[in-house]
């Protein structure tokens, strides 16, 4: 398999040879057609796979495909990460990966540990995707800054670090704010009971991946 033959957008394979990818990894053979066609993914799949790639390049087909504008205090995409470096490298590869998009993709990275302020500023010009920890993310949609009710794709990546780090309720939150029709990703490295019952409470007739 070559990436020109999963479906991906020109410009997007411009970038992944920029970043001097030649073949797919199998979680990305597998999965990009699918989630190109809007499908709900479950990939079980550790960190080194390539994983990121394999949910960002899709996702950005479509907001290629689709150059709607957000409106303020909106994310058209929200990537949800347990942790602020896991947050900060998805947030890079999106940046990476869509380098070549023109006009350019808005993408940011919301975290706790650093001044709120910087963040709502970017919050209100609304992005194309938002890289987010659940801790964070539900202080500012509890300030108003942030309104997921025309969110269009959601990404829970390492579920089950979610859950070691008692992130379970906090993302029901968040969840419970997104629209029913939406496309959702959810990747772990392993399926404890609890992950898959927010599997199953969230993605709706996912292709099942596993590397
Ligand atoms: P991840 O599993 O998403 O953390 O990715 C692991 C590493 O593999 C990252 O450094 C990526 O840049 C790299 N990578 C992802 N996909 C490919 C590919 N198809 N070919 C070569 N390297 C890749």
């Amino acid at each position: 398999t070559n990436f020109s033959s999963l479906g991906l957008p020109e410009t997007l394979l411009r970038a992944i040879d920029h970043e001097g990818y030649t073949t797919p990894s199998s979680i990305q053979a597998q999965a990009i057609p699918h989630l190109l066609e809007g499908r709900d993914l479950l990939g079980i799949a550790q960190t080194g796979t390539g994983k990121t790639a394999a949910f960002a390049l899709p996702i950005l087909a479509r907001l290629i495909a689709d150059r709607r504008r957000p409106l303020p205090f909106t994310a058209r995409v929200l990537v949800l990460a347990p942790t602020r470096e896991l947050a900060a490298q998805i947030g890079e590869s999106f940046r990476a990966y869509g380098q070549m998009i023109r006009p350019a993709i808005s993408v940011a990275v919301v975290v706790g540990g650093v001044s709120a302020r910087p963040q709502v500023d970017l919050l209100a010009r609304g992005l194309d995707v938002l890289v987010a920890t659940p801790g964070r993310l539900l202080d500012h949609m509890a300030a108003g800054k942030l309104n997921l009710g025309s969110t269009e794709v959601l990404v829970l990546d390492e579920a089950d670090h979610m859950l070691d780090l008692g992130f379970i309720v906090p993302i029901k939150r968040i969840v419970a704010k997104l629209p029913k029709a939406r496309q959702t990703l959810l990747f772990s490295a392993t399926m404890p009971k609890e992950i898959a019952g927010l599997a199953d409470d969230m993605l709706k007739n996912p292709i099942e991946v596993r590397v």
